[in-house]
């Protein structure tokens, strides 16, 4: 009887230890690993998106140093404003992309074509108007139609950002219009930035709350 036992026992044993193995191996397993291919699309827009952010962030940092030295401090003010809310902008993004198992690569960057100062607020303003009109609002679209809502609200917080940030643009660049000089067109402004969604606003209309995303202006970063 025993002989017979021992066999059966022994098979049992190995079929729970295959079952745990499978158990195990589908959970511990990271997530990426299953979902890439689930968000295939999303990831390669949002991939692109961080990546058009990332080099946008770093080539508004060098146009800010560039004004810096032009002596034209306002601008450079608001220019290094605006790389800081697209490199918060591309955090987010990333973020994102892990969230839904992805992997983003960095860019490689290459220094930016100067031109003047007045030249590269009409060049941030136009892209950033081309994406707007163009391009995000099917991102989001799509994200919304895989039932991503959070995906789809980070989306909005960059769009409303460069909305934000063209409206200011465009301000700037019809103050520039209206004088001859060389000098800053711009008056004294001070600009926050919300650091959780890339808000950007003129410090002196700015709420108390980032209108986007609830964080506390106490929290703003600063550009003056
Ligand atoms: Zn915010």
């Amino acid at each position: 009887m025993k002989r017979i036992i021992t066999p059966f026992i022994v098979a049992i044993a190995v079929g729970a230890i295959a079952l745990i193995a499978v158990y195990l191996e589908s959970h511990i397993r990271p997530q990426g690993q299953r979902n890439d291919y689930l968000w295939y699309d999303t990831l390669q827009k949002l991939n692109n998106l961080a990546r058009i952010k990332h080099r946008q962030s770093l080539r508004y940092a060098q146009y800010a140093a560039y004004a810096e030295q032009e002596g034209l401090h306002n601008e450079a003010t608001l220019l290094r404003a605006i790389s800081q809310a697209d490199a918060i902008q591309c955090q987010n993004c990333i973020k994102a992309i892990e969230s839904l198992g992805g992997v983003h690569h960095v860019p490689i960057s290459v220094d930016a074509n100067m031109q003047t100062t007045r030249q590269h607020l009409q060049l941030i303003c136009d892209e950033k108007s081309q994406y707007h009109s163009e391009h995000i609002h099917h991102i989001i679209s799509q994200t919304l139609n895989e039932g991503n809502r959070y995906i789809a609200r980070m989306l909005t917080w960059c769009d409303a950002s460069d909305v934000e940030q063209i409206l200011i643009l465009r301000h700037a660049l019809q103050q520039a219009q209206n004088t001859e000089s060389k000098a800053d067109t711009l008056r004294q402004c001070q600009y926050s930035v919300c650091p959780v969604c890339g808000k950007l606003s003129d410090k002196e209309l700015s709420t108390f709350r980032c209108a986007h995303c609830m964080t506390s202006h106490e929290e703003f970063l600063i550009f003056k």
